[in-house]
């Protein structure tokens, strides 16, 4: 029985939090913390009457860590689940360190202004260094293993979907099925058509940032990098049908090249439609994708921000997107000296999410493995002192709850690879 403080309530909490009042039996209590405290009473209404779990709100800006010290010593939380927005995570980390609480994250610490000059020295030296040039990377939070060992507190970083069940995915595979593996393939399909020109499932912000920027793959030892949109190939997806996917730069291959002995090459590919990539290519080039404010009519305004309060709601896609996702990696290694292999992945229906918890998949996909990684947190099922991958713990206890809680898997041993 546990105490979870949540902080955020946007597409993915949502999801997070349902899943988190069906497991009443771990989490006994749960508080639900935000900027605009209106969502999280909302969504506290909804749920009242349906579960054991007691739900109380709070008003937070995540941003302030004095702000959390004080909501954390006032609310006493066993552990914080971090589904704000990857700006929040060294503020929320530092919060956890100053009152000795275990910390869970879905995604790696991004800053939201990359003109800091302060931040972008720091940038530069690590593009120079590691030769990639994506605005996140794990170097950051890595940076908080000591104190945390010292602390004698958990952080469990990335436990979201992709990063996430790809990393316990990958850990599964290394336990059960090879001695040793080559290649990890990343293919992260969404077959869902929301009906609209253009939308993001997840928050626009991080989204189009992500999509937006270089890719990259990890290959002997070192990163290779690639323009925007540069490879492409087709895949014929499970249950989803055949799909033309991109490779992105992610940031689970940087921690998989380091937890995973002797891998060769990890790529990461997702699925995008010709709309998608259209409408993002043009707001890119008018200057609508920049996080650097600009002066309008005597204000200032950040334009993704701008662009993202036109778009619709990710959390509002739920009632309207039909289709499936599917989610997977693709290892090939050795086994008993034999070449070998397999195909791990889920399978998500965006209506069958929508009626249970009132989400579409992305957020369901993306929710259920927080609220999983919580729970063995929480539990002490997973534990240690420092900040840790999900990759680095046992992956079995993980992958029996992901079947309990909506996202059951598949073992293809004899899969369509990616040339
Ligand atoms: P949303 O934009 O829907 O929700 C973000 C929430 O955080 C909102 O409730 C927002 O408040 C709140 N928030 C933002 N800034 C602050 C702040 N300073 N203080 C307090 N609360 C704040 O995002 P998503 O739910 O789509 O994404 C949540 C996280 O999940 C992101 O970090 C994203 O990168 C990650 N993610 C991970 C995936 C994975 O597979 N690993 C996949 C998809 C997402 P307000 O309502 O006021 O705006």
């Amino acid at each position: 029985m546990g105490r979870l403080l949540i902080i955020g309530c946007g597409g993915v909490a949502g999801v997070a939090i349902h899943k988190c009042c069906q497991n009443s039996g771990t989490f006994s209590e749960i508080c639900i913390a935000s900027r605009t405290k209106s969502k999280c009473d909302a969504l506290q209404e909804k749920l009242s009457g349906t579960t054991d779990t007691v739900i109380t709100t709070a008003q937070v800006d995540a941003d302030d860590v004095d702000a959390l010290i004080a909501l954390m010593r006032e609310y006493k939380p066993d552990a914080v689940l971090n589904v704000a927005l990857p700006y929040q995570d060294l503020t929320i980390m530092d919060a956890c360190l100053a009152c000795g609480v275990d910390y869970i994250d879905t995604a790696n610490y991004e800053a939201e202004d990359t003109e800091d000059p302060a931040w972008r020295a720091v940038y530069e030296k690590r593009c120079r260094e590691k030769g990639f040039t994506a605005y996140f990377d794990y170097s950051w939070q890595w940076a908080y293993r000591e104190r945390f060992r010292e602390a004698g507190i958990t952080a469990l970083l990335g436990s979201g979907f992709d990063p996430g069940v790809t990393g316990v995915f990958t850990a599964y595979a290394l336990k059960h099925y090879f001695d040793e593996i080559h290649e990890i393939d990343i293919l992260d399909c969404n077959g869902g058509d929301h009906g609209y020109p253009f939308a993001t499932n997840f928050n626009p912000e991080i989204n189009l940032r992500e999509v937006s920027a270089n890719g990259s793959y990890w290959e002997d030892g070192h990163w290779v990098e690639t323009r925007p949109m540069e490879i492409k190939r087709v895949y014929d997806f499970p249950e989803v049908g055949e799909k033309e996917m991109y490779l992105l730069h992610h940031e689970e291959i940087e921690s998989l090249a380091k937890n995973v002995p002797g891998v060769r090459r990890i790529r990461f590919f997702m699925t995008f439609g010709q709309s998608y990539l259209t409408h993002m290519k043009c707001l890119e080039d008018v200057g609508m994708l920049s996080t650097a404010p600009v002066r309008y009519e005597g204000r200032e305004i950040v334009p993704i921000q701008f662009l993202k309060a036109l778009l619709p709601d990710p959390a509002s896609l739920g009632p309207r997107t039909v289709g499936k996702t599917n989610i997977g990696c693709i290892f090939t290694g050795v086994k008993d000296g034999k070449e070998k292999t397999i195909y791990i992945y889920n399978v998500c229906d965006h209506q069958e999410c929508y009626r249970e918890v009132g989400s579409q998949a992305i957020s369901y996909t993306t929710g259920v493995p927080a609220m999983i990684g919580a729970a063995l947190i929480v539990n002490k099922v997973w534990d240690g002192d420092g900040v840790f991958n999900i990759e680095e713990f046992d992956p079995d206890p993980f992958m029996e709850m992901l079947r309990t809680y909506g996202l059951p898997w598949v073992v293809d041993e004899h899969p369509q690879t990616v040339e």
